[in-house]
């Protein structure tokens, strides 16, 4: 059986298409009762499975068509981030965020508003400045930004069509330096969260939440942005890493991007792994909250709360300052985000409970799930929390009024109504 990248999902799909052509992929499309696309399987749960077929798009040509005059790219849904920043790079390019891992595809994460993170930058889906379909009925569909509904499109979980192509606004390439920091203690977040986050162009901060303190800060900055001044600030007492970082602390740093303040090119700065380094074979499991930035102190005092618990099954945790977006399902929704992420250890039974009582403790702090990752909110709780849900489900039945591309996770999150 097919499974994600961390294999605690086996897609229950009864056949796998792997087309080479546009043509082949209308052709299956039009003819199959129930279908989804799946990128690289890198979710944690259900989204990308189907009762029928799954299709896969890395056969068709894997086009990145860099537009120069226009400072956009036109890439095909199945090329990973890995091999699309290298070549936009080529070209003078630049994306100014990306996940920490390049192996993901750009549909994939766009679909599910995947996100790195600094001030003033969107998850990666708020650069979709047009999407190429394939509908329910097998017709090619242009959406762009001059549709009134197309906020609901760039982030759409696999349930408005197949999508072959996207285009991305790019920016003029820059380099960067990653900078770690060790050892802060919690309680000095609680006067200068925000500031920290905000002090780079990306900051991370890891905490394993065994005791109250911050593990790592991970700091990467443009070289051509004047050197921030909070890490001389007087509260901010972590010391420079002595060596390069792995995220979960103790383990070896070989497949993470260069640190110590070394300039090298964006690509190999923003994700915290390298894309020619594939990093252990899914032994994790993840899931991440994000609450408005105003209620990230909160969700921090709510989470040492129950540290204990966390830590009993944690790997390691990252917090990251996301920008406010207009689109329908993102998490970021009218709102900058500061997301909690967790890598669990990969014990579904043990984590299971630890992310119900987190979710019950950050429910108060109206903390909105990643789509792509492991969490149990009802769908009720969905539709308050993200706002434009109703007219999401409105657009996808408008769509694919058979509900083709639905699935156990559309119908559970109540995605179509
Ligand atoms: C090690 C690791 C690190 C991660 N780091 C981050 C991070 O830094 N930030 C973050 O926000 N998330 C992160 N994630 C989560 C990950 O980015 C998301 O789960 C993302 O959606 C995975 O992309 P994928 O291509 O593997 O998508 P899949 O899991 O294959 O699919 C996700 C969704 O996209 C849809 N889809 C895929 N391709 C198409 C297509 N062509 N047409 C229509 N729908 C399509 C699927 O149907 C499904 O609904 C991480 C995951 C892992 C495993």
């Amino acid at each position: 059986m097919r499974t994600n990248w961390a294999g605690n999902i086996g897609y229950g799909a009864t056949e796998i298409h792997g087309p080479t052509s546009l043509d082949e992929l209308r052709a299956v499309v039009a003819r199959t009762a129930k279908l989804r696309a799946v990128g690289s399987g890198h979710s944690f749960n259900d989204l990308p499975d189907s009762p029928g077929a799954l299709v896969e798009l890395t056969g068709l040509p894997q086009v990145v068509d860099v537009d120069s005059a226009a400072s956009t790219v036109h890439v095909a849904a199945g090329v990973r981030f890995g091999e699309l920043a290298r070549r936009i790079d080529a070209a003078g390019f630049a994306l100014p965020a990306l996940a920490s891992l390049p192996h993901i595809s750009v549909a994939g994460a766009c679909a599910t508003a995947t996100h790195g993170s600094g001030p003033g930058h969107g998850n990666l889906a708020t650069r979709v400045s047009r999407l190429d379909l394939v509908t329910a009925d097998g017709d090619l569909l242009t959406l762009d930004r001059s549709d009134p509904r197309f906020d609901g499109v760039p982030a759409h979980l696999g349930a408005l069509g197949v999508v072959t192509g996207l285009v991305l606004d790019l920016v003029p390439s820059f380099e960067m330096t990653q900078r770690v920091y060790d050892d802060l203690p919690l309680d000095v977040l609680h006067d200068h969260l925000v500031e920290l986050l905000s002090c780079a162009h990306s900051v991370s901060l890891f905490t394993v939440w065994s005791e109250a303190r911050v593990v790592q800060a991970w700091v990467k900055q443009r070289v051509d942005e004047p050197r921030n001044a909070v890490v001389e600030a007087p509260w901010f007492t972590a010391a420079p890493a002595d060596g390069e970082r792995h995220p979960v602390p103790g383990q070896p740093a070989e497949s993470c991007t260069r640190q110590q303040g070394v300039p090298g090119p964006w690509f190999e700065r923003l994700p915290h792994f390298r894309p020619d380094f594939t990093p252990s074979a899914g032994r994790e499991l993840q899931s991440e909250y994000t609450v408005a930035v105003g209620d990230a102190v909160a969700a921090l005092r709510a989470i040492d709360e129950i540290r204990a618990d966390v830590h009993a099954v944690l790997q390691t945790s990252e917090i990251r300052l996301v920008a406010a977006d207009e689109l329908w399902v993102s998490p970021y929704h009218r709102r900058d985000g500061v997301s909690f992420h967790f890598t669990w250890i990969d014990d579904f039974a043990a984590v299971l409970p630890v992310v119900r009582l987190l979710e019950e403790r950050l429910a108060p702090l109206r903390a909105r799930p990643h789509w792509g990752k492991v969490f149990t909110t009802s769908a009720d709780d969905l539709h308050s929390l993200f706002g434009r849900l109703s007219d999401f489900g409105a657009l996808a039945r408008d769509l694919d009024p058979a509900g083709k591309f639905g699935n156990a996770f559309t119908e559970r999150t109540g995605l179509r109504d």
